[in-house]
């Protein structure tokens, strides 16, 4: 075997760094292990105990998202004893409540579903525990299916971990655990900020777009990577679309500043894209009224209406407003247009509109 921090998975040697555990080592070097629980960047909880793994000379088997990789192990990722654990893993989270692929907005999306696929699962081996909390569909933007909830903890983790929020814990014992706001209420009542994290977070379909169920499944639509147009921080973003509809808005977790995170207007606020009151022309407003106009009609006007003011009161007399919603190159243009074209020093930026 080599020297230095080196361990054996499935009998071919590795490297990994100090302080990395099994499951951080393996995906290092591109192997499987599946997980329900592990959030990037929150502290790993072991909770769904689907990462488990075999390693030599140890009684049971080790969950690997909490299992510090150390020298000369040698590790069985898919041993029968593994796949067998799993499996029934598995079998009971399939149990927790009514995982109805056909009709579920998540299918295509969901951990639970691949996972079954991929180890082959019979969905009736445990008769269903049945449906202990009603689906909170009160709430602005996020719908909570508790029936598909398999109590990873994940949603927890993202809105006290990633977000701070600390809107949602865990409540309730045994069979009744749920996740929940406090007092038990629904989340427009609680201190979410509808930010969607949560949501992101949640590798089922427990937590969803309240409109998801009128959406088309995931493998219906495009993906196209963009910048929020909401204020300046920049966050990247998927837009979900198809036949020029926008349907969902997806963080991306690779990129940086946002890595996955994004505020309520970005998650949520994109009805305006495809709205039929959203403008389609310049409108000119006459006697009171407001005419549809052309580019080029509309440009005249205000540029006749700017050189009179000039004229009459001065450059000074006229100011401009730049807005976080545009990119620094136009805030460029914006400056240059005051400064060069108007004659007045008179610039802003206003933060939030
Ligand atoms: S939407 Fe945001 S604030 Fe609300 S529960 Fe989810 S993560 Fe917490
Ligand atoms: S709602 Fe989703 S993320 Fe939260 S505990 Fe349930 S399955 Fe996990």
């Amino acid at each position: 075997m080599p020297s230095g921090n080196t361990f054996q998975i499935n009998g071919q040697d590795l490297p990994f760094q100090e302080g990395m555990t099994i499951l951080d080592a393996a995906r290092m070097h591109n192997i499987f292990i599946p997980t329900m629980c592990h959030l990037p960047g929150a502290p790993p909880t072991g909770a769904c105990r689907l990462c488990v793994v075999e390693v030599q000379g140890a009684r049971n088997l080790a969950a690997s998202c909490v299992t510090p990789a150390q020298r000369d192990m040698q590790i069985n990722t898919e041993s029968p004893r593994v796949v067998n654990s799993r499996r029934l893993n598995l079998q009971l989270l399939l149990a927790m409540g009514e995982h109805d692929c056909l009709l579920c907005p998540s299918s295509g999306q969901c951990v639970l579903q691949d996972l079954a696929y991929r180890y082959q699962i019979n969905p009736k081996r445990f008769t269903p525990r049945g449906v202990l909390h009603r689906t909170e569909a009160v709430n602005p933007f996020i719908l909570r299916d508790f029936s598909k909830c398999v109590l990873c903890g994940r949603c927890v983790q993202a809105c006290c971990d990633i977000q701070v929020n600390n809107a949602i814990s865990h409540a309730y014992r045994g069979i009744k655990s749920k996740i929940a706001a406090a007092g038990d209420r629904p989340l427009k009542e609680s201190d979410c900020v509808f930010c969607g994290e949560c949501m992101q977070a949640c590798p089922v379909g427990s937590i969803i777009p309240v409109d998801s169920r009128q959406s088309p499944r995931i493998w219906e639509t495009h993906k196209v990577k963009t910048t929020c147009g909401y204020c300046g921080v920049g966050c990247q973003m998927y837009l979900h679309h198809r036949d020029g509809v926008l349907y969902r808005v997806e963080g991306d977790i690779q990129s940086p500043p946002n890595y996955g995170s994004l505020c309520v207007k970005g998650r949520f606020g994109f009805g305006f894209v495809n709205s039929s009151s959203r403008l389609q022309t310049p409108l000119i407003r006459e006697n009171g009224n407001l005419r549809p106009t052309g580019w080029e009609e509309a440009l005249d006007l205000v540029h006749e209406r700017l050189e009179n003011i000039r004229m009459s009161h001065g450059p000074d007399a006229l100011g401009l407003f730049a807005s976080a919603r545009t990119t620094n190159e136009d805030s460029y243009v914006a400056q240059k247009f005051a400064r060069a074209v108007l004659g007045t020093n008179n610039i802003d930026h206003c933060a939030r509109l």
